[in-house]
Order: C-alpha cells, then structure tokens, then sequence
C-alpha cells in the first residue's frame, strides 16, 4: 500500500515534466511505423502451365504431424498453401500400387482394378499364380519378380491422359524410385517414365533413355564408386536418437545413411533416393521444356525413400527424422528451379498410405498392444491346415496369397464342390482368429453397396468393398486387428509395414500450392480421390461427369472458387 501511494504522490510531477519537455524547443518525437508487409503476389486466374504431382510414399498423416513444425524448405512452402491434414487412402489395402492408383485418376481401387500391389490368377500358367500390379502378365518375358512394367491393369485414365485427350501437345511425365508408383501416377500414355532398377534409372522395354535420365545415370554411377560419409541430422532430431536392437533384422534407431563404396542398394533405403529422383525431375523439366509448351503439362514424381526408411527402420527412430529433414531440404532445392526456370506452376503433395513403427519399439512406446502377426496367418500355414482339414492331398495348392492379410484365393482348379467347401473353410479359419478384426468372402463383398460419407466413418466392409474387384480380389478377404503388425518375423530391411484398414495406414496430408494463392487449413476429411477431380478442375479441364469417386476441392482460401471451371 504505502509503495502504491508513493507512485500516486509522483505521478503528477512526472506528467509535468514531460509536458514541460513537449513545449520547448526538443524536436517533437518521430512516430516510427513498422514497415508495411510485402504485397502478396496476385491470386492467379490462368490455368498453371505445369502440374507437379508428388507422393511421397510411406508419408502418413501422422509422420507429418510430427515433423510438420520442423519444417523450413519446400515443406513448409506447401504448408503455407492448401492443407487438407486428414486425407483418406479410404480403401482397405493400404499398398504402394492401390495408393498411387487412386491419386491421380479420381477413382477407388474398386474401379481402378488396382487392387494390392499383386494378385492370384490361379488358372495362370506360369508358376506362383502371381500377377504384378504394374506388368503386363501376357507378355511370355514377364515374370511377378521381373516383371515388363506395364499399365495394362490400371483400368481408367489419368489426370496426364485426360489432358492429352483436351489436346496432344500435353505431356505426361513420371518419375520415381518405383516402377508402380510412375505407372500408376502417370497411366497409359506416358511421355517419358523412369523408375529405379539395378542402381540406375530404367524406362519402358524397348524406349532409350533421354539425356536427363543419362546424366541422372552418370552421377549415381559417380555416387556408387565414391560412397559417401553418415548423414548429419539436424539438432531437433536428438531425441529420436537410441538403438533398438531388433535381432536377426540388426540394430535400429540411429542410422546414419554412410554409404560404402559400390553399394547401391544402400542408396536406395536412404534420402539420397529421394534427392536423385528430384534431380531427375528437374533434368526432365529442363529437357523437355515442362510448363512451357503449347498446353498444360504434368510431371508426377513418386519419392519412394520415406517408404523404404520405414520398411528398414521403422518410423520413429533417427532415421525417420534425417529422412524428414532431407525430404524438406530436397524439395526446397527442386521447387527454387522450377521457380528460376519462371514456370507457373501448381503442386500438389500427398502420399499412398501411412505406416506404423516395429512393435518391438511400440511396445516400449505406450503401445503394448502391437504385436506381430500369427505366422498362422501366412498362406502357406493356412493351405497346411485347410489341406488337412478337409482330407486334401498335398497337390495341388489348395489357398494362395501375397501374405497374411488380405486377399486370399482358393484354387480355381478344384472341383467346385470341393473349392466351396475350401473357400468356407478359409472364411470360418480366418474369421475366429483372435488377430483378425474382420473377414469377408468375395461374395459378401460384391453384394455390399459402392461407401460414400465420409471416410472416416466407414464400415470395415466399406472399406473392403473399395478395395474390391471381382475379377482380381481374394475369395476371402482377412483385416487384422489394429496395431497387429503383418511381418511374423523382422528382418533384414523389413522390419515394419502397412497395408492394414486402420487409420494410421489410411490417413495420408494432401498439401497444394500454388504461388499466390492464398493457404488454409481444412482438418475436416478429404479423399485422395478428389485430388484428380481439383487439379482438373484448377487446369481449366472438362472431364465427364461421372469420371471420378471424388469430388473438386476448393484451393482459394478466400471468395474465389478453384471449382468453378467457367471463371
Ligand atoms: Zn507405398
């Protein structure tokens, strides 16, 4: 109190002092104003010149959340932009080759036809039964582990063929580590498409590489001979630092990336894959003169290197976090060309699925119930005790199947009473697994309605059923349990996965930016089938109606509307 009074006491002197000091001849004090904020670039009305298309596989919603802060390079541009946090793989099968399926063509796996990286065709020839998503089968060189890489499967068009169905002088381009990823980004009527193959890039049978693929090919042969040291990580990845001792699979946790001269598939597991097919991008811009020809152009670009980071060590470990770091770091060098070259043009980020971390460190993590699946489960376990349930003998292959989950099929050879009793078998087996949350025979799911709604509340059915064709999916169709893992045994750069019906494996950003168009953020759910029907609608692109599952997204923050085809 009596400290307060004293203040009392002062304050008027003090008011007469400066008033004093106002009126004499003290210059009057100079109001500095902040400087104002640089004008915003003009909101575009013209169509891009050039569509970016980048999946980055294995990059789920959640990833992103938490090292969405951190970013500082060509991440945090697209984070400036449209921001759709909680976009769905809606689907069950949560694979590389359904996921890039879905991006740029607007549909579901169910009317893509793509529907898991590989399926059974048990009246095929050839041993294994086996069918690649991205080959054409029917060609006598192509094998499911060599395959002659091919779109045949992919049942609709892509955002790059409707484009040049508008007019011939677009060009279609794709790039990636991966020959699914290119082919299902960039579909039948592809310009120039690259993917990674016995440590160089390789293209379709039969084409030659152009200039920018050949001095792609130079500097990984360069990289290869001279090997390179660890990977610095930046400060904020010091936490992620521990090893994880994982057995057979080796340690985990605090990877580095060094490579040993001569390795090649070292670098693929590693950010440098990432950098080399930006590297290759930027080269097939400059070569083919993308975003400035006479109409729209699209380059896709899958990053498939998050996903091999993941598959080898996890998504929570040190190198998951360098992984990040270059991912950002990587972009921001790519997107500075494409902005040196004057290009206008749009992108648009997302991924084919997410991915849950080892167990075994989940586990350690407020996890326990992550575990790994029943080797039960496998489809050799299974065709053992179907066999022997039934009194079959041991040939032929009774059940097939790409692991254990998912699709699995019943040989059509069988005498049909025989193959029914089978098929009910497997249904009842796999349906009273304590790790199995759901399975559902093919004619369930053919009877069950095409979802809508949103996403996030569909049905496990529902989700099964996007998945669905029935000329291609299982004869049973098993979804694990939550947090059960599909690897019975870690190993050697296999030591987590997705794949499952759950939402980490479903939920996947969809970022979009544009230079000058205004960002925001949408936490509400979106579908990686609206990403085909957005991008056509901001090129200014009429696509007949029913052409997409999704539906046209938005990007202007403000009064604008990017939907608005007619602006
Ligand atoms: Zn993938």
């Amino acid at each position: 109190m009596r400290r307060r009074a004293a203040i009392a006491v002062l304050a008027p002197f003090a008011i007469a002092v400066l008033t004093l000091a106002g009126c004499a001849s003290a210059p009057a004090p100079v109001v500095v104003a902040p400087p104002p904020p640089p004008a915003p670039p003009p909101i575009p009305t013209a169509p891009p010149r050039l569509v970016v298309a980048i999946s980055v596989d294995q990059f789920g919603a959640d990833l992103f959340a938490q090292y969405r802060q951190r970013f500082a390079g060509g991440m945090a541009r697209l984070t400036s932009g449209a921001v759709f946090a909680s976009a769905f793989q809606s689907h069950a099968a949560t694979e590389t080759c359904p996921g890039h399926s879905t991006l740029l063509t607007g549909v579901h796996p169910a009317r893509s036809g793509i529907i898991a990286n590989s399926w059974f065709d048990t009246l095929l020839s050839r041993a294994g039964k086996k069918v690649y998503c991205a080959e054409d089968e029917s060609d006598p060189a192509s094998t499911s582990n060599d395959p002659v890489v091919s779109a045949v499967h992919l049942k609709v068009p892509t955002l790059g063929e409707w484009l040049k169905r508008a007019d011939p002088a677009s060009r279609n381009v794709a790039v990636s580590a991966k020959d699914r990823s290119a082919v299902m980004m960039g579909g039948h009527a592809i310009d120039q498409a690259y993917w990674y193959k016995g440590g160089q890039f390789v293209t379709f049978r039969g084409r030659t590489p152009g200039l920018a693929a050949a001095a792609a090919n130079v500097a990984l042969e360069d990289r290869r001979a001279k090997g390179a040291l660890g990977m610095a990580a930046p400060e904020w990845c010091a936490a992620r630092v521990g090893d994880f001792d994982m057995g057979r699979a080796g340690v985990i946790g605090a990877g580095r990336f060094a490579l040993a001269p001569g390795q090649s598939d070292a670098l693929r597991a590693s950010p440098r894959m990432d950098a080399a097919t930006l590297d290759l991008a930027a080269g097939l811009v400059d070569e083919l003169r993308l975003g400035r020809g006479a109409a729209p152009d699209v380059l896709s670009i899958g990053l498939s290197a998050t996903d091999y980071i993941g598959h080898a060590y996890g998504n929570q470990g040190l190198e998951m976090c360098i992984q990040m770091a270059e991912l950002d770091r990587a972009l921001g060098v790519f997107f500075a060309k494409l902005d040196g070259a004057g290009i206008d043009y749009v992108v648009m980020l997302t991924a084919d699925h997410g991915g849950l971390d080892a167990p075994e460190r989940l586990g350690e993590q407020a996890l326990p119930q992550a575990v790994r699946v029943d080797p039960a489960l496998t489809p050799a376990a299974l065709d053992r005790a179907i066999k022997a349930q039934l009194g079959l003998p041991a040939d032929p292959q009774v059940v097939f199947g790409d692991g254990p989950f998912g699709d699995f099929y019943v040989n059509k050879a069988l005498p049909a009473d025989v193959r029914a009793k089978a098929i009910a078998a497997l249904a009842f087996r796999l349906g009273h697994h304590a790790q199995v949350a759901a399975a559902f025979t093919a004619s369930d799911l053919a009877k069950a309605p095409l979802p809508a709604g949103s996403p996030q509340d569909w049905t496990l059915r529902d989700r099964a059923r996007a998945s669905f064709d029935p000329a291609r999916s299982g004869d049973v169709v098993a979804l694990l349990d939550r947090a059960v893992v599909p690897i019975p045994e870690p190993g050697p750069g296999f030591v987590a996965t997705h794949g499952s019906a759950w939402d980490y494996d479903r939920r996947v950003p969809l970022l979009f930016w544009r230079k000058g168009l205004p960002g925001f953020e949408q936490p509400a759910p979106v579908e990686a089938v609206d990403i085909a029907p957005t991008l056509a609608a901001v090129l200014g692109l009429a696509v007949p109606e029913g052409s997409f599952d999704g539906r046209c997204l938005d990007l202007d923050g403000g009064r604008g509307n990017t939907c608005d085809v007619r602006r």
